[in-house]
């Protein structure tokens, strides 16, 4: 992209989560997820050399590709897109987290073949707190009852929740998003039993700081470390 180095931009993508979450008064770390998808496996090599030891992959194909030719344990790999459940028991063991359940029968799906592999797969629920109808996953009024079902079966960890704001400048918007999710977040920590709020997934380059600030604990950012994709 630009002159500077992929540690470099790894470095003052860092500095600005810190400034965010100082603003912000919190306490918990933020991990930084590097979302390679739509560029080489080179780039997670390039990842792991700037120092980042988690990578997200939108696409089942591409995460089984790259895991191919990086290596399953070289680095914490985020699946972060939506998962065909034709395609589940295949990516299951390519994972390590799971950010887009956006379904009750792809959650059965997953546990059933998570227990068939004598797995657990770690998942996070997927919540459209913006409202747009294009974005996937449970709206708010439907999502305490999805948790407490998808927390039912066996061979799943449910371990928080994902939500994407929406793409535009109104920053009210944005922020609005982030709220609604981190309510939703608070709320199933607090009545659905094995419910797990270990991670709020939300912040992609556009709007990484505004999603720390509102209670992330794993933002996804590609185009700000990788540069643009091409469309
Ligand atoms: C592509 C993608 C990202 C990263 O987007 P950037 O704008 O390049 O940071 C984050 N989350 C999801 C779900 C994505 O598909």
């Amino acid at each position: 992209m630009d002159g500077t180095t992929l540690a470099a931009r790894v470095e003052e993508v860092r500095e600005r989560i810190e400034r965010a979450r100082e603003r912000a008064g919190r306490t918990e770390a933020v991990t930084l997820v590097a979302v390679t998808k739509t560029h080489p496996a080179q780039a997670v090599r390039d990842a792991i050399a700037a120092g980042l030891a988690d990578v997200g992959e939108n696409r089942p194909q591409e995460l089984e590709e790259k895991v191919g030719e990086v290596g399953r344990d070289a680095v914490r790999w985020h699946l972060i897109g939506h998962l065909q459940r034709n395609k589940a028991a295949r990516a299951l063991p390519c994972f390590d987290l799971l950010h887009s359940l956006d379904s009750l029968r792809l959650a059965e799906t997953l546990s059933k073949a998570a227990v068939d592999q004598g797995r657990t797969v770690r998942v996070l629920v997927q919540v459209n707190t913006s409202g747009e109808e294009t974005k996937g996953g449970w709206g708010a009024d439907e999502a305490m009852d999805a948790v407490g079902r998808v927390v039912a079966l066996p061979g799943l960890s449910v371990e928080g929740m994902m939500t994407m704001a929406p793409f535009t400048a109104d920053e009210a918007a944005v922020r609005g998003t982030f709220r609604r999710a981190r309510a939703l977040w608070e709320r199933a920590a607090a009545e659905v039993q094995g419910f797990r709020a270990l991670h709020l997934s939300m912040g992609m380059s556009n709007d990484f700081e505004a999603a720390v600030e509102e209670g992330s604990t794993l933002v996804r950012v590609g185009s700000v470390l990788f540069g643009e994709r091409g469309r």
